[in-house]
């Protein structure tokens, strides 16, 4: 699961508009990012199994950042972020914190079993990544429908349409080049580039978002 991911955070800001779509965009990736950060330092562990089907990711120790209790502890943490850093509404940071909690659900969708429902014990996952066709018609139909909703919000409060295309297009060029195998299948390229491009689709987010000052 990776663009399907934001699906989440469009409709997050189409249900709650008054957080920044660049914190539902950071939020949905923020424990891949924080597995990214991990990965690099050695303390989560992935290697690439090129006969595995879909995904060629055997993510088999990660309990800081996709375990049950983890995913709790840091949507927990990206909602005090946000209502503290950011002074966002109650409301809002609730929904920044469901939307870093969307992560597993999505994750539990596509991964074979690697998600712990505890620390090091019970891994879950529904394998969908074993069937390439059907995850990607998943991943691409659920990101069509947040789309849909945050351009809805737009279109009503008589906004231009462009953010929202051209959001759309950089995360379609994104799908595209995570589907070509890895670069480097060694911990520091894989989680350096996976928090890359994490980093700019938040940018792309923050830019679409940008309101002129009046
Ligand atoms: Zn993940």
């Amino acid at each position: 699961m990776f663009v399907g991911h934001y699906a989440a955070s469009l409709a997050a800001k189409a249900i709650e508009p008054r957080a920044p779509l660049w914190t539902y965009v950071i939020g949905a990736q923020l424990i891949d990012i924080g597995w990214g950060g991990l990965i690099m330092a050695g303390v989560e562990k992935v290697r690439i199994d090129p006969t595995l089907p879909g995904s060629s990711l055997d993510l088999y120790h990660m309990p800081y950042t996709h375990s049950l209790p983890a995913v709790v502890l840091w949507s927990l943490a990206g909602a005090l972020a946000v209502r503290f850093v950011l002074r966002l509404p109650v409301r809002a940071a609730v929904f920044v914190g469901l939307a870093v909690f969307s992560h597993w659900i999505l994750d539990l969708l596509v991964h074979r079993p690697d998600l712990e429902l505890w620390f090091g014990d019970g891994k879950v996952g529904f394998g969908l990544w074993n069937y390439p066709v059907p995850e990607q018609a998943v991943e691409i139909g659920l990101l069509a429908l947040g789309a849909a909703a945050w351009a809805w919000l737009r279109g009503r409060a008589g906004q231009s349409l462009w953010p929202v295309l051209a959001f759309l297009a950089l995360l379609v060029a994104v799908q595209i080049a995570a589907m070509l195998p890895p670069l480097g299948g060694d911990p520091v390229s894989m989680g350096g580039s996976a928090i890359a491009v994490y980093l700019v689709v938040g940018l792309a987010a923050w830019a679409a978002d940008r309101r002129k000052a009046a």
